[in-house]
């Protein structure tokens, strides 16, 4: 097992622990676990706006990404975060064989495993298979999304990217539209935003919203305007075709219609309501342009920085050795 962590928050106040040994989901996280790293995040948002964005937490450290599908800012967020931290970093893209899935992502995991790293990040297009990986290595393993189940990296730089703009997640209203059925990212802020104590409503054609999505503990709404109104963070989703068998929506035009954020429907939120997207963006198809670009509104470059730190806080909180518990974090 890795060690618990304690460190204290940068609001001063009680002693924060992360006990866990890998990061598999936000499923299972306290709210403390998840200051604790939004905390630590914060302070490496600080180091990467330096000229010298280095330190060496993370020398003489591994860590292989293991991609089995497609990720152009994941990966290289990864790559980033844990250069940035001085460990050695290897990519792996793995291209998945639909026959023997299972043996070759055992296989592979055995594989590395026998190399020693330190941190395994793994993207799979299974729901559970970076679960079913940790059971089989040694080191630690960070979920980087796994089929439409969890994504929590992103749930945590997209709370990193609300707090600092918002300076807290409790009381807010956040809706998360568009396409929630075959969404990891979804899931994973479901969670962490009502763990946080924030409310969720889900906005959504029946068509891609999960089988039981009031169980998720979120409002649900089949209409943009009406779910939209006064909320406080509007977090659009992208159209994944990739993960759809069969058709989901009349057509892209009409889809952008209902569901698409324009001015339009964006003027039912606070008139100060902060735009979000995961990325990549299908303009056009869940987003307008112009509201992706407005300048005032949407944060959606600023999410792609705070992955970077929420990256190397998740980095470094795993790896940390004992005598290094209640250290200050620093070059
Ligand atoms: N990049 C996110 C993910 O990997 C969102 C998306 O692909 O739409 O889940």
């Amino acid at each position: 097992m890795s060690p618990a962590l304690t460190a204290i928050s940068n609001t001063g106040t009680a002693p924060l622990r992360f006990p866990h040994r890998n990061l598999l989901g936000i499923e299972g996280l306290s709210a403390d676990e998840i200051t604790f790293l939004l905390d630590l995040a914060d302070s490496y948002v600080q180091q990467n706006r330096e000229a010298d964005k280095k330190s060496t937490i993370l020398r003489g450290r591994t860590i292989i990404n293991l991609f089995f599908e497609n990720s152009t800012r994941t990966r290289t967020s990864f790559e980033l975060a844990g250069k940035r931290l001085g460990g050695d970093v290897i990519n792996m893209s793995v291209s998945t064989s639909s026959i023997k899935k299972g043996e070759t992502l055992i296989d592979t995991a055995m594989t590395l495993n026998a190399m020693h790293p330190d941190v395994l990040v793994v993207r799979h297009p299974d729901s559970g298979a970076v679960a079913l990986l940790s059971q089989k290595v040694n080191c630690a393993v960070i979920n980087g999304g796994d089929g439409s189940h969890e994504h929590p990296t992103q749930a945590l730089l997209d709370a990193l990217t609300i707090r600092r703009r918002r300076g807290k997640l409790q009381g807010l209203l956040v809706a998360i539209c568009g396409d929630i059925l075959h969404s990891r990212v979804a899931r994973s802020n479901i969670q962490l935003l009502q763990i946080m104590g924030a409310r969720v409503r889900l906005i959504a054609p029946a068509t891609l919203l999960p089988a039981a999505a009031e169980r998720l503990g979120a409002e649900v709404f089949l209409d943009m305007r009406k779910g939209l109104k006064d909320c406080d963070i509007v977090m659009m989703l992208r159209l994944q075709t990739e993960r759809m068998q069969g058709s989901f929506v009349p057509s892209i035009r009409e889809y952008f219609h209902f569901f698409g954020l324009d001015y339009d429907k964006l003027s039912a939120a606070k008139p100060d309501a902060l735009i979000m997207h995961p990325g990549p963006m299908n303009r056009g198809v869940e987003i307008d342009s112009e509201v992706a670009d407005d300048i005032d509104r949407s944060v959606i470059r600023e999410q792609v920085e705070m992955g970077v730190a929420v990256r190397m806080a998740v980095l470094d909180a795993l790896t940390r050795d004992p005598a290094q518990r209640n250290a200050p974090h620093g070059k």
